[in-house]
């Protein structure tokens, strides 16, 4: 496709920079701008620069999910461009006041954790951390929410694609003319995505079962005719359908391993298991930890291998 540019743009997290798709086939139109911050508008400013457009000329704005280091510009370029933006319905309420979904995040999983045996001191930090990087994002108003299939026309047909599970509303966009997708976070080739746990679009105290969400939009990934995949982060995924099912491997052996451990030791909280699985956490990825144990303990529950068991308002987990 040589009317898409892939531009690299820097990001203050710990995953490196971030891919802006550029597509210059009827206007301009970005996928995926990037944080909020400085750098990363003077780098979007310069890569556009560097071939004949301006931040002023973007007329539309595509985002493939409402994580910061993907959307947290682009309410700037709309300011800048009054581009119009394009979102899945499931991001959109996340997107228009990301300070009010922290706020909602936090009352719900402080609690939640500590019920998954996390103590009460690591829950805080956990759950508070994450405030430190709220000034990379501002509120985006989405002019146009997609569904499930929804098509986009950038000057090639774009396929909208709902992936949830690394968050809800994600959405890979599928050209029609080329086998080719583009995913967001939600295959990524070097790295494993991690299936955060979060709120329920829509709802204020429902947390989502984020993995099995991630391995059933895996699969449906492998039903689009897409070979290659063009990643948010990293580098080209050379054999899309290839890189879906090593994930899908690994979070299966992650599961029975995880079924062994509880097995060895008799009844567990997901904390339990997520030290034994990784131990010394530093205090930033325990979140993340603690999505991925719960995450393989909800397919254990789906599977019906094991029962859950309250005490003193902590959960246990135990095989059947
Ligand atoms: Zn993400
Ligand atoms: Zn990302």
């Amino acid at each position: 496709m040589n009317e898409v540019h892939k531009l690299e743009i820097p990001t203050p997290f710990g995953v490196g920079r971030v891919n802006c798709y550029v597509f210059t086939a009827d206007g301009l139109t970005l996928l995926d701008p990037g944080p909020a911050t400085e750098a990363a508008y003077e780098t979007l400013a310069a890569e556009l620069d560097d071939r004949g457009f301006a931040v002023a000329d973007v007329d539309r704005v595509l985002i493939t999910h409402p994580h910061m280091d993907h959307f947290g510009l682009a309410d700037r370029v709309v300011e800048e461009s009054g581009a119009r933006t394009v979102a899945h319905r499931e991001a959109t309420r996340h997107l228009a006041d990301p300070i009010g979904h922290f706020d909602r995040e936090q009352a719900f999983f402080r609690p939640f954790l500590t019920a998954m045996g996390v103590p009460e001191q690591v829950a805080r930090t956990a759950v508070t951390l994450p405030e430190a990087y709220t000034n990379y994002q501002a509120p985006l108003t989405v002019d146009r929410e997609l569904a499930d299939g929804d098509t986009v026309d950038v000057g090639i047909e774009l396929t909208a694609v709902h992936t949830p599970g690394h968050a809800p509303g994600s959405v890979c966009f599928v050209p029609s003319a080329e086998p080719v997708a583009f995913t967001g976070d939600h295959v990524l080739q070097h790295i494993s995505p991690n299936p955060l746990l979060t709120i329920v679009p829509g709802t204020d105290d429902e947390r989502t079962r984020s993995l099995p969400a991630y391995l059933d939009s895996l699969e449906k990934i492998q039903t689009v005719e897409a070979e290659i995949g063009h990643a948010g982060h990293g580098e080209t995924i050379p054999d899309l359908n290839a890189r879906a099912e090593e994930i899908l491997e690994h979070h299966h052996r992650r599961k029975e391993h995880i079924a062994d451990l509880i097995d060895e030791t008799g009844a567990m909280t997901a904390y339990d298991v997520m030290q034994e699985l990784f131990p010394d956490l530093p205090a930033t990825e325990v979140f993340p930890g603690m999505s991925e144990v719960i995450g393989h303990l909800d397919l254990l529950e789906d599977e019906n291998r094991v029962s859950i068991s309250e005490a003193d308002g902590i959960e246990r987990y135990a095989l059947r």
